[in-house]
């Protein structure tokens, strides 16, 4: 599957603000937006003009995506899949981009990063109720167990993931055992549980043009 593979500090540049897609880095100084934020180019600069109307919805989009690291067509599904659900539709949006497989291994914090935790996952190291799934996008549902295949248990990468993130802590609709390395998806997150400084509302805009 196509992705992005240009340096990833670019998107966050452009989006003048963390979008936390490089592990430890992203905690420390040496975050370019902590060193430097401006959108990245030649005329990075003079892109920090006040934004409004289609450029601000346009804006709000391309984040969520980056953050979620999801490519536009995908996107798009995902948009109409929320629009076709009861509910309010941005925050449909959101929820199912939250249950993705490669995000709650995030989440859980055995991954320092949500593109680790794709990784992670493509490599086949996650279970759900007991079987394999590599697929970063699976949506899993409530009730369901995500675990560590057996023999992925010392991996080094999960291993210091999930020392890395310990402080992080983990969001209340997801209950992590640490020991057994396994988390259950108690119930679906809700919009305060989702911890995402977006305006989905604009992106249903965008869409509703
Ligand atoms: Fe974004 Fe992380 Fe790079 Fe900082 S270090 S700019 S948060 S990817």
């Amino acid at each position: 599957m196509a992705r992005y593979t240009d340096a990833v500090c670019r998107l966050c540049r452009r989006e003048g603000m963390k979008l936390f897609l490089k592990a430890e880095r992203c905690y420390a100084e040496k975050c370019a937006i902590e060193k430097r934020n401006v959108p990245p180019g030649h005329h990075g600069k003079g892109r920090k003009a006040k934004l409004m109307g289609y450029g601000l919805q346009l804006r709000e989009k391309q984040k969520v995506k980056r953050i979620y690291g999801v490519l536009e067509s995908q996107f798009r599904r995902y948009f109409e899949s929320a629009d076709r659900q009861r509910g309010i539709t941005g925050e449909t949006l959101l929820q199912l981009l939250e249950r993705r497989l490669d995000n709650v291994a995030y989440r859980l914090g055995l991954a320092t990063s949500r593109p680790q935790a794709r990784q992670l996952v493509r490599h086949g190291h996650f279970f759900i109720n007991g079987r394999r799934v590599n697929v970063p996008s699976y949506s899993v549902r409530v009730g369901d167990v995500v675990s560590v295949r057996e023999g992925s248990r010392k991996s080094t990468s999960i291993q210091h993931a999930m020392e890395e993130v310990k402080g992080r802590g983990v969001p209340e609709w997801l209950e992590f055992d640490a020991e057994q390395m396994s988390g259950r998806i108690a119930s679906l997150p809700t919009r305060e549980q989702i911890n995402l400084p977006v305006q989905e509302q604009l992106i249903v805009e965008l869409y509703s043009k």
